[in-house]
């Protein structure tokens, strides 16, 4: 019976300590699945990136809502947005972050099982080529009709703002906290760190934005992955846990 009541009483104790979390519920998460519609995104072997995506933001809302969070998808379908659709709705509902989701392709046919691995991606001006070759990857479709000059307006115009930092501390620890859930399945993830790039979907975001890489569709092994459940709930929890990582750092910076 002692022993009985023990068990209940660490069950009790338990079940409490996870109702008693922080609360998240002020807490609104604004993610974007890439492209949609008639921007399929990378395409290989006839599997699409938007598709992928897709099926990755949908178990992202899933794995927050679980935290406590409030998740607006930028899409919850097929269909396509422009770029200053998707980070106007971060701004409008007034977002804590903004986290647009993508899955990565290379060019170079003799390089497609070579190349893999996730990257987490944080707003900035970068002299690194591969970076600079991502980002004109995924700017193509937004910036459909934008000059070289506003391109660059646009870019110089957020480059000093506090919210380069915060979303670089937020790369970190959501690139961090993937790579440390995902290998936990797939310990063979190559991880391709946290870094800078100029991508146009996080120009428009007055908060802390990033673009997470979930792989290479054009790698074999990392295609199967990016549309297997088990992978894309992985992932998504990773990300939640580093969502989770940053924000309670923020709050024990300000004192609370
Ligand atoms: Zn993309």
């Amino acid at each position: 019976m002692k022993r009985y009541l023990t068990v209940l009483a660490a069950v009790w104790f338990l079940v409490g300590c996870g109702g008693m979390g922080v609360d998240r519920s002020d807490d609104l998460i604004v993610i974007d699945a890439g492209h949609g519609g008639h921007d399929g995104g990378a395409v290989c072997a006839g599997k699409c990136e938007k598709d992928a995506v897709l099926q990755i933001v949908k178990e992202l809302k899933d794995a927050f809502e679980d935290e406590g969070y409030r998740v607006y998808l930028t899409r919850g379908s097929d269909r396509f947005l422009t770029l200053g659709e998707r980070t106007r709705i971060a701004d409008k509902l007034n977002a804590k972050v903004f986290i647009s989701i993508h899955a990565n392709a290379i060019a170079d046919k003799s390089k497609f099982e070579k190349i893999e691995g996730i990257e987490t991606y944080f707003l900035q001006k970068t002299r690194d080529a591969r970076s600079q070759r991502i980002a004109a990857k995924e700017n193509a479709a937004v910036l459909q009709g934008a000059d070289a000059l506003s391109k660059n307006v646009i870019i110089d115009s957020v480059l000093n703002g506090p919210k380069i930092i915060e979303s670089n501390k937020l790369a970190i620890d959501v690139q961090r906290n993937i790579m440390q859930n995902v290998k936990k399945e797939y310990p063979d993830t190559r991880n391709g760190g946290a870094k800078p790039a100029p991508f146009y979907v996080l120009v428009g975001a007055s908060r802390p934005s990033i673009l997470v890489e979930t792989g290479y569709i054009t790698n074999t092994k990392e295609r199967q992955r990016l549309f297997d459940r088990r992978y894309q709930q992985s992932l998504a929890q990773g990300i939640v846990k580093g969502v989770d990582r940053y924000l309670d750092n923020r709050k024990k910076e300000l004192g609370f």
